[in-house]
């Protein structure tokens, strides 16, 4: 009988977490694409990249691998303004 009264409220309650997520990962990628001159966020369009440095890392257990640096060239679909950010390889927004 309990199971039957609570699970409503927890179904509502997971959903609700899920929209949050996905919200805060929504605003996040606008941020990221945020044009600095016109300010209109998920404005800027990657235009090329170009593999900007390589440098070995290697982690606790002593194994190394490469770390790539791209520097990404963006123009804002808005206003047209461009500009370069540098991405790590592996980063998905
Ligand atoms: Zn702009």
């Amino acid at each position: 009988m309990e199971n039957i009264l609570h699970s409503p409220i927890n179904i509502t309650y997971i959903i609700l977490v899920v929209i949050a997520l996905i919200a805060l990962i929504l605003t996040y990628r606008g941020y990221k694409k945020k044009c600095t001159d016109c300010e209109k966020w998920g404005a800027m369009r990657e235009r090329s990249r170009r593999i900007g440095a390589t440098g070995e890392k290697s982690n606790y257990s002593g194994d190394t691998s490469l770390d790539v640096i791209y520097e990404v060239h963006r123009k804002c679909k808005h206003c047209g303004y461009e500009d370069d950010v540098i991405r790590k390889k592996g980063e998905w927004f």
